[in-house]
């Protein structure tokens, strides 16, 4: 169970949320403590809430984690492991969304406590792999340029990011069978160059990343937020011809039920 719920920011709506997030986060903003206990989202799937962002655990065989949350989240994410009788050396994998900060910096930590293979896009490669700041990826409108000062600060001088190495680039949709666990990673750019969704058929859930939103209520990705916002609604039109019953977003409340038709109706009310 979550035992420390997001609180209402009083400033929500007056900028966009990603960037408020992020620019309070230099200004000493408390992160959330995040539990031990993960939140069981079907048999053998796991939410494990960051201070920014979300983690997933998927428990086979192997172990697989999607995504690593903010730097200071790995410890929680050890501790989740072990919460469910299960041990840090078990998992096997590690499968990135996309290589910003908020979902990459504790990949090195968790990479070196496990032992686990990092499988991520590569369009995002150097970002992960620290060639480049993330700051440097384009962002559109004013916003995304608000949003780039923020992580400059964010990951050069505030939560400076301690790169990891990328065991496994993937260019294009793949078949992943990882262990008993089976993986659909699809391509889904537009909020990185690099990102990537899996889906597992065998559960009916898909791991959008910052493909789609879960903050408030589920949500196409905010434009400030994307490198290509075109390409990023072309991506959630893609995710929306799977068949998923549930949708594990990148940040906010995972959809439980009737995923895939409540992302077609969004798409079809914005009119994409
Ligand atoms: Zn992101």
């Amino acid at each position: 169970m979550n035992r420390h719920p997001q609180k209402p920011c009083p400033l929500r709506g007056a900028i966009p949320r990603g960037i408020l997030i992020m620019a309070l986060m230099p200004a000493g903003c408390p992160a959330e403590k995040a539990p031990v206990t993960p939140d069981l989202i079907a048999p053998g799937v796991y939410r494990i809430k960051g201070s920014r962002s979300n983690i997933y655990l998927v428990a086979g065989k192997t172990l697989v984690l999607i995504d690593t949350g903010m730097k200071g989240d790995g410890h929680a994410v050890l501790e989740a492991i072990r919460g469910i009788g299960r041990q840090p050396s078990e998992a096997s994998h590690i499968l990135v969304t996309h290589g910003h900060i908020d979902h990459t910096g504790s990949l090195a930590l968790l990479k070196r406590e496990t032992g686990a293979q990092v499988i991520a896009g590569a369009g995002d490669r150097d970002f992960i792999e620290g060639r480049r700041k993330t700051a440097a990826m384009g962002r559109e409108g004013f916003g995304g340029k608000l949003f780039k000062i923020a992580l400059y600060l964010m990951e050069t001088v505030f939560f400076k990011y301690e790169p990891a190495g990328v065991d496994s680039a993937l260019m294009a949709d793949t078949e992943l069978r990882l262990s008993d666990v089976r993986v659909q990673a699809i391509a889904t750019p537009g909020h990185s160059p690099g990102s990537f969704s899996f889906y597992l058929p065998d559960k009916k859930i898909i791991f959008t990343g910052d493909a789609l939103t879960g903050v408030s209520k589920p949500g196409l990705p905010p434009r400030p937020g994307c490198a290509d916002y075109a390409q990023a609604i072309a991506s959630v039109k893609k995710i929306a011809r799977f068949a998923f019953d549930i949708s594990c977003f990148g940040h906010g409340e995972p959809l439980r039920k009737n995923a895939a038709d409540i992302i077609q109706r969004l798409l079809q009310q914005k009119g994409c």
